[in-house]
């Protein structure tokens, strides 16, 4: 049988992870790659993500029988037109990478439709704020969902193909419309991403009035704004091509912002208690809590003492146990303890870890 050859466009943190994926459970597959800048080029090379690289987007596009394209969603859009005047594979499958999904399959169904190709977009959703090849890792997409979103070009095989070619991700499959995607990742990715930059940009012009704002900040403000740090280009791209959902969400969120300030100002605790017990509810709901994997919630939260040694003590009474991830959430006075949270793979792990620490030490240890 003939090597299939899978082509990646764009070894960034996406691209070059997805080659490593595709490594691990087909070695024999050859896989080309293309980018931009030397850099990402060199590493892919170097590491073995890819066999062959170039710089020429169009060179290696008609020796494959995949094309993934795993750069920002206008140069997704600018390469799928670009496709449309290559002599391709017949039959190839041309997929992509892109965090919005509506304007890439219509770009796909407009500019492929009468060439004999296959064309299903694809979200795989996992990230870092880190770039380039050389932050790429195989688990990346570990536990995540890779979301395939059809287009009329999606024809029957297409996706047993792409999930057979990456299985080694072993990520979780799922089909959705890309409407559908881009209208729930509007809610959960791509607005809270507003807020935290909202929030941001608030405590920074605050802070130059009231200095202690800075100092005060501690846990639950750097919670809110973590994903502050983003990219922007990334983030810029996605406002611009997701609008009709996030404007409408921002609508949605400044409804009930003032639906709290008008309980706020009738003094209106049971309404206040009422806002924040559905929200503890519906957080406890929401599937992070249950979920395996790098963003799982198998949390044991251990409160230690600012003293030597405290956390490698525990690190060693949990040798043997896989760790998925371990945070110090520090509060910001000295005489608090730091609270030490280690997320495990199962509630096994979980439970066995905490009996663990519990008769091995006299620290509070809960469970999430
Ligand atoms: P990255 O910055 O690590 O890599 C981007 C790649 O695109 C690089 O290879 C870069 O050289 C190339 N590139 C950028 N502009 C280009 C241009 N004008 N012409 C040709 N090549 C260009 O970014 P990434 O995180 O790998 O993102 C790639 C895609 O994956 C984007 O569409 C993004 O929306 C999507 N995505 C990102 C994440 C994330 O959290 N990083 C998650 C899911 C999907």
């Amino acid at each position: 049988m003939e090597r299939k050859t899978v082509y990646i466009a764009g070894l960034g943190l996406i691209g070059a992870s997805l080659a490593l994926g595709i490594r691990r459970a087909h070695p024999e597959i050859e896989i080309l790659g293309y980018n931009r800048s030397e850099e990402s080029r060199r590493v892919a090379l170097e590491r073995g993500m890819v066999d062959l690289v170039t710089d020429d987007f169009a060179a290696f596009a008609p020796l494959a029988d995949v094309i993934i394209l795993a750069v920002p969603i206008k140069q997704t859009i600018a390469f799928i037109k670009e496709l449309a005047d290559l002599e391709l594979k017949e039959n190839v499958i041309i997929s992509d990478a892109g965090s919005t999904k509506a304007e890439i399959v219509a770009a796909a169904e407009k500019y492929l439709q009468n060439k004999p190709v296959r064309f299903v977009g694809a979200h795989p959703m996992a990230g870092s704020h880190k770039t380039g090849a050389k932050a790429a890792h195989v688990t990346l997409f570990e536990n995540a969902y890779y979301i395939f979103t059809p287009s009329n070009l999606t024809k029957p095989g297409t996706l047993e193909e792409m999930k057979d070619l990456l299985s080694g991700l072993h990520a979780r499959f799922i089909q959705v419309d890309a409407a559908e995607h881009d209208r729930v990742t509007s809610q959960i990715s791509h607005f809270p991403h507003i807020l935290a930059s909202s929030l941001m940009e608030q405590a920074a012009t605050y802070s130059q009035e009231h200095e202690l704002t800075q100092s005060f900040a501690a846990g639950g403000f750097r919670d809110m704004t973590r994903i502050a740090e983003s990219e922007p280009g990334m983030w810029t791209s996605i406002l611009l091509t997701n609008p009709q959902a996030i404007l409408e969400r921002l609508e949605d969120f400044k409804d009930q912002l003032d639906k709290v300030a008008a309980a706020i100002e009738a003094k209106d605790e049971t309404a206040i208690w009422e806002f924040f017990d559905r929200g503890r509810q519906s957080r406890k709901q929401m599937e992070i809590h249950k979920r395996a994997g790098v963003d799982s919630f198998y949390d044991l939260f251990i409160e230690v003492p600012d003293e030597e040694d405290a956390i490698l003590g525990i690190l060693e009474l949990l040798r043997g146990i896989s760790v998925v991830n371990i945070r110090i959430n520090e509060e910001n006075r000295e005489d608090i303890n730091g609270i030490l949270q280690i997320t495990f793979k199962n509630h096994q792990d979980l439970e066995k870890s905490a009996k663990i620490v519990r008769e091995n030490t006299d620290y509070l240890v809960s469970v999430d």
